[in-house]
């Protein structure tokens, strides 16, 4: 009797270990270059639905790319106004949600900002204050106006520019389209900003937390289910004037890039569209009124690294860490 107790555990648990290989072998990974970066999907699914959304991506990219000057968001920044897709709209009211927690950390009309220190970046210098004030003048997401599907910049010379949140919105896209094919483990990465659906091949996915400095380390560990993660480095894009790192983010406030503190922010929050804009805007916030403003937001925590790797966390991030 005992003996046969034995042999039927032992087929279940051969049965089980089988079983979950066959789980694991149905992961399928696929990577492609959109908005300029690597995006990376795993996924619990056939390659054919992978590949809407893979799609769906590509379409956030065509209306929001500003170097495509046929793309929507280019034809609102030329014109000053213009009749926008659902998809447009959405990222604009976001943006003006996120603008408005921030207290203007976050702010897609930094476009003119972002022209100016590319072209510091090319002309080797730093913008004059006459320069500075001039374009400043451009910057504020109160001057958006929206009526119905119209989008208007109240100010002549105004841009969007939503590389801060598309990337992030982009892969809740993705996953929305994942989930309505039934998808139940999947995530999907882009470049850094990423939600992570159900499990891993090995249960809740882990995720590194690559360091700001030494690119083959990294901080920390976190475990998540269900979860949107985004972290906004000054080490993968910045400008170099007179030898110094100018990062590509910038405080709407001074029109000044920021430097130095901090060197990266890690933001987990309900979605990677969230995720992506909190961490951007966080990052111009420094990390005393950054985690303030976490800690005050609830689904939301956050690791800040500075100068000197000091590291500041949220209150439940600890309970992230694996
Ligand atoms: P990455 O693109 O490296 O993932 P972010 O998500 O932090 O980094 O987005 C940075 C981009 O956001 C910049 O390249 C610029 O286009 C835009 N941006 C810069 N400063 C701000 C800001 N204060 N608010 C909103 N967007 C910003
Ligand atoms: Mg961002």
């Amino acid at each position: 009797m005992r003996k046969i107790k034995y042999i039927v555990f032992g087929i279940l648990i051969l049965f089980f270990l089988l079983w979950s290989r066959c789980v694991n072998a149905k992961f399928i990974t696929q990577t492609q270059i959109i908005m300029s970066t690597e995006v990376t999907i795993i996924a619990e699914a056939s390659f054919e639905d992978i590949q809407k959304a893979f799609d769906v991506i590509k379409k956030v990219d065509s209306l929001m790319n500003d170097y495509n000057p046929q793309s929507e968001i280019s034809v609102l920044n030329r014109e000053g106004k213009k009749e926008v897709s659902p998809m447009l709209r959405e990222v604009i009211l976001k943006s003006i949600h996120f603008s408005r927690i921030t207290e203007g950390a976050f702010d897609i009309t930094v476009g003119p900002l972002v022209r100016l220190w590319q072209r510091m970046g090319y002309e080797r210098r730093l913008p004059t204050p006459r320069e500075l004030k001039d374009t400043l003048s451009l910057v504020d997401y109160q001057k958006i106006r929206i009526n119905g599907k119209m989008i208007f910049l109240e100010k002549k010379g105004m841009r969007l520019d939503v590389g801060g949140i598309a990337k992030g919105y982009a892969v809740d896209k993705a996953v929305e389209v994942l989930k309505k094919m039934g998808v139940k483990n999947a995530l999907v990465n882009a470049g850094g900003d990423m939600y992570c659906l159900g499990e891993g091949p090995h249960g809740k996915w882990r995720v590194g937390i690559q360091h700001p400095r030494k690119m083959n380390e990294i901080v920390g560990i976190i475990e998540v289910k269900d979860k949107g993660i985004a972290t906004s480095g000054d080490y993968r894009r910045y400008y170099m004037i007179r030898g110094k790192r100018y990062s590509h983010i910038i405080n709407p406030a001074t029109g000044w890039t920021v430097q130095d503190i901090p060197m990266s922010v890690t933001i987990i929050a309900p979605d990677a569209t969230t995720a992506d804009a909190l961490a951007t805007g966080v990052f111009v916030l420094g990390p005393k009124r950054g985690i303030e403003l976490i800690n005050n937001l609830p689904g939301v925590e956050g690791m800040i690294v500075s100068e000197g790797m000091q590291i500041v966390k949220s209150r439940d991030w600890h309970k992230f860490e694996h």
